[in-house]
């Protein structure tokens, strides 16, 4: 038998304390491993790629990176999610691969722009979310007013599961509302563990407590299983009041490994045969040698170390040698991994983000978005000799979704897509790093970009007839460039037959 998995993300906005609260996760799970880090043991630290360099500038994160730990006989694997909002496309496609989420909010600040973004995504796949209000150490908003907030604007039920008796200067502890006990800061935050009690409450926290008591929904696990209610939890990271709550309420109530949707059929956890899709590749581990890694969730069967698996659609069976798990303490090699898991799989860019992995190359996990660029360059090259050079990289980035590329149906000026800024400072710094190619980025006659749909005779009447505003994906599907998303609306009205597409689903 293998142990329970959770398979989680942590969503928030820029500052919450996501960062914070992971290390508090990992410290009290007693196990750190970065993805980052994987490669770096055993061999010398191999040089970083420019786009790390962007990421210490900056100082924001921008890889995603896999972590994973056990505690009381429970597997926990926590993805992060760039928090920058610029990598949100990255941030979504990650929350594909979870079963639930652990959202953060600054008790200050309430819920924020990304946050809802967000929250929205976990919602379209009915994601579990367990709430963690942060920062009740300092100076915040009224608790019931953050419940309240989160009930308008999300459209959630709440349910409080503990208090905090006073916030700021103010501050007491955090009392359990199932028990009554309440844990106080001791000395270092460290150890202030040690001391719950039931000492009694100054009338004002009294009549606080009572009103929280009665006051909401009680917890009903299977609303919250359904996306429909969110358990709410009180706390600091920092001053490590809340983690250890946190996953003894993702081992009680997150749910295991789900089953996933795929074509002909979802699959569920219990089938045989081993499946997965790829969430993520990395790429830039080493300039030198491009190797990647694909991050693979397993939605099935028992993963054996050595195992063939075929790529649906495209591409031979692929043995896996040498994955990667985030588990073993020492980062060993790992042998085995089950449904819930994360298997990093080294490749020389074979794997896509999107694909589909399995035994029998039979079946196809759907629903990882592509989303529609919002700001498109076109890439002059600077040394035209250089072109073989410049659509390799372009396809590669494309294939990990760092970019997306448009290749115009009319002309041979590439056309990049992004959906933030940062994304061109990394595209840039990694054609010059990585493929020795010097490259400018110009404005593009277009501004967005939609994926079309329908019938093949009515896509080919509406291709011919707008043939300077067509390009083809790195998929060769068709593409419509619009110079502003009111031309969109207005194309839209025009060719009722075809369907124009944010999203593209792989
Ligand atoms: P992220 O951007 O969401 O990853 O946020 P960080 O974890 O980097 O935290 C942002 C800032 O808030 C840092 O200065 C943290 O030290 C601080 N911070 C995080 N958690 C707490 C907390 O519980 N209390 C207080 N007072 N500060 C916190």
């Amino acid at each position: 038998m293998t142990s329970p998995r959770r398979t989680f993300a942590i969503i928030s906005h820029p500052d919450a304390g996501k960062t914070t609260l992971t290390e508090k996760l990992l410290y009290v799970g007693g196990a750190i491993h970065l993805a980052g880090e994987v490669k770096a043991r055993g061999q010398n630290r191999r040089a970083r790629s420019d786009w790390m360099k962007i990421e210490q500038q900056r100082g924001i994160s921008v890889t995603s990176s896999v972590m994973t730990f056990e505690k009381d006989g429970v597997t926990y694997n926590l993805l992060d999610t760039p928090g920058h909002e610029d990598f949100s496309e990255d941030t979504y496609r990650t929350l594909t691969a979870v079963d639930s989420a652990v959202m953060v909010i600054d008790a200050a600040r309430g819920i924020e722009a990304q946050t809802r973004k967000l929250f929205e995504v976990c919602r379209l796949r009915s994601v579990p979310i367990i709430t963690f209000i942060n920062k009740v150490d300092r100076e915040g908003r009224s608790p019931f007013e953050l419940l309240d907030e989160i009930a308008d604007i999300l459209a959630l039920d709440v349910t409080p599961m503990n208090w905090p008796i006073g916030m700021g200067g103010e501050f007491e502890g955090i009392m359990d509302l199932k028990s009554n006990r309440i844990s106080r800061p001791d000395g270092d935050s460290r150890t202030f563990q040690g001391r719950t009690d039931e000492a009694a409450l100054s009338d004002r926290f009294a009549e606080e407590v009572e009103l929280a008591q009665g006051g909401y929904a009680d917890f009903d696990p299977e609303a919250y299983r359904h996306g429909d209610l969110t358990p709410v939890y009180f706390g600091s990271a920092l001053k490590d009041f809340g983690p250890a709550e946190l996953i003894a309420a993702l081992a009680d109530f997150a749910p295991s490994p789900r089953p996933q949707p795929a074509e002909p059929a979802p699959v569920a956890p219990e089938n045989k045969e081993v499946t997965g899709f790829v969430f993520k590749v990395q790429a830039n581990m080493d300039p030198q040698h491009r190797d990647r890694i694909a991050f693979m969730r397993l939605c099935s069967g028992t993963f054996k170390r050595g195992m063939k698996l075929t790529p649906t659609g495209h591409g031979k069976p692929i043995a896996v040698h040498s994955p990667i798990l985030f588990f073993a303490q020492d980062r060993e090699i790992a042998d085995e991994a089950f449904p819930g898991d994360i298997i990093g799989i080294p490749n020389h860019g074979t794997l896509r983000v999107g694909d589909t992995l399995s035994e029998r190359a039979e079946v196809r996990f759907t629903g990882l978005p592509n989303f529609a660029p919002e700001i498109l360059r076109r890439v002059a090259l600077k040394d035209p000799t250089k072109t073989k050079q410049l659509r390799k990289a372009l396809d590669d980035m494309a294939e990990e979704g760092v970019t997306q590329v448009f290749y115009p149906e009319i002309g041979s000026n590439w056309i990049i897509g992004v959906v933030g800024q940062l994304q061109l400072d990394v595209l840039l710094s990694r054609l010059d790093a990585e493929y020795k190619v010097a490259a400018v980025l110009e404005p593009a006659p277009f501004d967005t970009a939609r994926w079309i749909a329908g019938d093949a005779a009515d896509l080919k009447d509406f291709a011919d007839l707008n043939r300077a505003s067509m390009a083809r994906d790195r998929d060769n599907n068709p593409v419509f460039l619009a110079k502003s998303a009111w031309e969109v609306g207005y194309i839209a009205d025009r060719y009722s037959k075809v369907r124009f597409l944010a999203t593209r689903e792989r």
